[in-house]
């Protein structure tokens, strides 16, 4: 993968070597993001004296990792009037608390490791554009009260002025943002002060399964009692996780903003603002008066770094405030997620092969969960996860449901996305809204 021009400082400098020859290690990671990182780093901290390697495809933070726009918040899957139905009240509750649990945990990395990522602590303020989306979040607001969960219905009237026009919204505390890219190339040097070696530019070609599992490069073989697949949406015919569909989405960065506008903003800083619907725009501000931009569109496929229509990331801005109406974008990249027919993440082991973990399928909401997945295939691999009551959880499994595949499916996604991409660029101006 290419080189994007985000915003964020963190890369990883140790250029460590390719993978020649074969090794021998507890266990192997395959991907250098966020979940395989965070993998790596919980195992030397459950067990330092663990051989531990990881093998990246191309750097450190190559993936969505690097590319992702920083917002650290809770929730997973789908929404909690739709978990409700689907699974229970109880596993409902267990299920965002989890979430709360998953934004802890890395607020909890970047303390324990002082970890520099310009992490900011604040909330998350998800907008209503529409009466019908204003409805859905009413809906949202009474579900999260009958299980007792603190999201605040916000009215029209008590919206931050940036948020004026908007019907109204619903804020989610215990939420924070960072610099996603720096978070990952830190976490791949907190590991090799630990003993981990991460080898760079060593895509695993093959896995091969036996009393122990060999990976192999094309210049060598690892092999290892344990082989965590942390390959996202990236993955191929041999090294993947079943069920999870790539797609990339995209996100920019505008030019510094004047200090009227930056007045103007402010509250962007510690409260991003996510406009509520698939591919609805969303803002955040970076600690050098920037504005982050994500949404718009997505493309089918996980691979390219080029944002797909960067005009709506512009458009989105500029409509946000009159005091952006000449504001440009300074660059745009595009990054992959991988989606999954239910929503939810797919975390597990294979049932046949109790040496094989995965995590991938965080439908584009992974900063925390990515990391929290981490901590819990290191528990998995080190203690098996006797005292952990995480089994019940609906994505902790084996594999994602079936997905649909084919050239069929593939010209209804195209067109579904291109549909979604045509209602994202309708034209309006929340700020003039009255
Ligand atoms: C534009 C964008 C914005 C986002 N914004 C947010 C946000 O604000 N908040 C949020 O919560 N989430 C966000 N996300 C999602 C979040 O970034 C991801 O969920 C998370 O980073 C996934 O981490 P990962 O380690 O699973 O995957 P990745 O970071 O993609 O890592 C997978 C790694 O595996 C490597 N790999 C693939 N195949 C092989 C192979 N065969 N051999 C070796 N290595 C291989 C890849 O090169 C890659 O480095 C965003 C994503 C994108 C793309």
């Amino acid at each position: 993968m290419d080189r994007v021009r985000v915003p964020w400082a963190g890369t990883h400098t140790a250029a460590p070597p390719r993978l020649h020859g074969t090794h021998r290690y507890d266990v192997a990671v395959i991907g250098a993001g966020l979940t395989g990182l965070s993998t790596a780093v919980e195992l030397l901290e459950l067990d330092p004296g663990l051989r531990v390697v990881v093998l990246e495809a191309d750097h450190v933070a190559a993936g969505a990792s690097g590319r992702g726009t920083g917002l650290l918040g809770p929730r997973i899957g789908p929404a909690l009037s739709v978990a409700r139905r689907r699974y229970g009240d109880d596993v409902a509750r267990a299920s965002y608390l989890w979430s709360v649990a998953a934004v802890r945990h890395v607020l909890g990395l970047v303390q324990r490791h002082r970890i520099s990522c310009d992490l900011t602590p604040g909330t998350q303020l998800v907008v209503a554009r529409e009466e019908k989306a204003a409805g859905e979040q009413r809906r949202e607001a009474d579900a999260a009260a009958a299980l007792g969960l603190p999201v605040g219905l916000v009215g029209q009237d008590e919206l931050p002025a940036v948020a004026a026009g908007y019907r109204g919204g619903l804020r989610y505390p215990g939420a924070a943002t960072l610099d996603p890219a720096a978070l990952t190339a830190q976490l791949a040097r907190i590991g090799e002060q630990r003993g981990l070696t991460v080898f760079e530019r060593s895509p695993v070609r093959g896995i091969r399964r036996g009393l122990l599992t060999t990976l192999s490069t094309n210049d060598g073989a690892i092999v290892a009692d344990h082989v965590v697949v942390a390959v996202n949406a990236l993955g191929t015919a041999a090294v993947a996780s079943a069920g999870v569909l790539g797609l990339r989405v995209q996100a920019g960065v505008t030019e510094k903003l004047p200090s009227e506008a930056l007045a103007a903003l402010d509250g962007l800083r510690t409260e991003p603002l996510i406009e509520h619907g698939e591919l609805s725009p969303y803002f955040r501000l970076t600690p050098d008066g920037r504005i982050v931009v994500g949404g718009g569109a997505a493309r089918r496929g996980p691979h390219g770094s080029l944002a797909p229509v960067p005009s709506l990331l512009r458009d989105a801005v500029r409509a946000l405030s009159p005091v952006l109406a000449d504001v440009e974008i300074e660059s745009s990249w595009a990054g992959p997620v991988g989606m999954t027919r239910d929503g939810l993440p797919v975390v597990g082991g294979d049932r046949g092969d109790p040496g094989l973990h995965h995590a991938a399928g965080c439908n584009g909401h992974g900063l925390a969960i990515s990391a929290y997945h981490g901590a819990h295939l290191a528990r998995r691999i080190v203690d098996g996860n006797r005292d952990d009551l995480s089994f019940a959880l609906p994505w902790m499994r084996p594999k994602a449901p079936w997905m649909p595949r084919g050239r069929l499916v593939d010209r209804v996604l195209d067109r579904y996305l291109a549909h979604l991409t045509a209602e994202a660029g309708r034209p309006y101006a929340p700020g003039n809204h009255a």
